[in-house]
């Protein structure tokens, strides 16, 4: 069995709130030097930059995991990740569809672009990404799961845009694959003070939205290979894999 050391809530320059810094060459130099062996990529509502990152983290053997960090109708943040392509696309149709429409006049929420390996821009979004989906975070977990995706949950006790400042508690007729912990909240007291949630797996990550924040907070995967079945089993603790966070 392997320790893999896994940030999987990272922004890109698509995000409107991230630093323009955010590119994936600038993501990938810097996931190299913190000595990360997987990352999520979660621009909000959009999974557009995923693939370039995929691209130039796959000769370093780092793992990219695609996804998007979603908002929910009742504004609750939640990640998603897919194994392949086609997936990620249908995921990527889903997010299109279903998200409200409020353009980015003159960037004014901040840029939302998708650039290349050269950092060129090859595309830029209208339609702001920050805007809440029709849906709610138990459809958004559906679908997900039809996709053979991981639904987990973002920052749930962070007191914006969570489970648990949205609903005042993380509700039991949830089935997220796992559940992520605010970056800086210690695991020993908020599970002392949550008791009924002790059968989660907990991830930790950094929501990185300037390059200083990648790696800052991480998880480690304990599993035999990089892959996405491996994660699956980690995050479930089957076969003698896991998951731990400080
Ligand atoms: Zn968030
Ligand atoms: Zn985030």
């Amino acid at each position: 069995m392997n320790r893999y050391k896994a940030d999987l809530h990272i922004h890109t320059v698509l995000s409107p709130c991230a630093n323009i810094e955010m590119s994936p060459v600038n993501i990938v130099k810097r996931a190299l030097m913190k000595g990360l062996n997987i990352i999520g990529i979660t621009d909000h509502n959009s999974t557009l930059q995923c693939a370039t990152v995929k691209e130039l983290a796959a000769p370093h053997g780092i793992m990219v995991l695609c996804g998007a960090e979603v908002t929910s109708k009742e504004e609750i943040h939640c990640l998603a990740f897919f194994e392949d392509d086609e997936s990620l696309a249908e995921f990527q149709k889903y997010l299109m569809l279903h998200q409200l429409k409020q353009p980015n006049t003159n960037n004014s929420f901040g840029y939302q672009v998708v650039v290349d390996k050269d950092n060129n821009i090859t595309a830029e979004i209208d339609n702001y990404l920050g805007m809440a989906m029709d849906v709610g975070y138990l459809q958004i977990q559906e679908i997900v799961h039809q996709l053979n995706g991981l639904f987990i949950p973002a920052h749930i006790d962070r007191v914006r845009f969570s489970l648990m400042s949205q609903l005042g508690f993380v509700p039991n007729d949830i089935n997220a694959d796992a559940l992520e912990i605010f970056n800086r909240t210690s695991i020993s007291r908020f599970m002392k003070e949550n008791g009924y949630l002790t059968h989660y797996t907990f991830i930790r990550n950094s929501d990185a939205h300037h390059l200083d924040d990648i790696g800052q907070y991480y998880s480690w995967f304990i599993m035999n290979e990089l892959s996405f079945s491996e994660i699956r089993m980690a995050l479930k603790y089957k076969n003698g894999r896991l998951v731990t966070i400080d």
